[in-house]
């Protein structure tokens, strides 16, 4: 099972929707933390996506992950601007050349994903960021490449939903809630909470 480039379209609005949908949540998860921003950030970002994507007949894979990302830098600023528009610019063009997007095409969009981020802003797993849910999730989807991409997406949204919850007992090292220390315990990362969304949004287009 994989998907073509118009049906990885069609996933990335439901991506894009479905964060839009959970502003409320990721407001709050950013204001436990000290900051807010957060949800609007993301929302103004997805509503960029869409503007993108509707009118799109794409021609790669790589081209839907890649006007993405860049519609997330050019529209949302700020630290999450550069961090999530990162993800999808260099997990993007890991994909370059491949017809279809398929387990190991989620192996690589992840893996170039993590590391893009990482040399982008510095941070590395455990210190309370969305690294915490992606890392996780790119180690599954390494060990999923044989597998169906709905199968494999199923293992990869759940890795990152754990890395999620373990983010929880994280103190923050990066962005405002760094300030918090010992306050923040008990509180997801914002950011993490957001791709758990995107990862269990493509997990559900991919499982129909
Ligand atoms: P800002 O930090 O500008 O307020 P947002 O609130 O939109 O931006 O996004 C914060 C999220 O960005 C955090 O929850 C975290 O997941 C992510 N983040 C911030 N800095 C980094 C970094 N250096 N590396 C990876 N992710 C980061
Ligand atoms: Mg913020």
């Amino acid at each position: 099972m994989e998907l073509s480039p118009n049906q990885v379209r069609l996933m990335m609005l439901r991506v894009a929707d479905a964060i839009i949908e959970a502003e409320p949540l990721l407001s709050q998860a950013d204001r436990d933390l000290g900051d807010g921003d957060h949800g609007l950030g993301m929302k103004r970002g997805m509503e960029a996506v869409k503007t993108q994507l509707e009118p799109m007949e794409p021609s790669s894979v790589e081209q839907v992950f890649v006007t993405t990302g860049t519609a997330m830098m050019t529209s949302m600023g700020g630290a999450s601007g550069a961090i999530f528009g990162t993800v999808f610019r260099a997990g993007g063009k890991a994909l370059a050349g491949r017809a279809a997007f398929d387990a190991e095409g989620l192996a690589l969009l992840l893996e170039a994903a993590l590391e893009g981020v990482m040399k982008r802003g510095g941070a590395k797993p455990g210190d309370k960021t969305m690294i915490d849910a992606v890392a996780p999730a790119a180690a599954k989807a390494r060990e999923s490449i044989t597998l169906a991409l709905s199968a494999a997406l199923t293992a990869v949204a759940a890795a990152a939903e754990a890395g999620k919850e373990a983010s929880k007992a994280m103190i923050a090292q990066f962005g405002r809630a760094k300030t918090l220390g010992e306050a923040c315990l008990g509180f997801p990362d914002a950011g993490a909470c957001s791709v758990v969304i995107m990862l269990s949004t493509m997990r559900d287009y991919a499982n129909v």
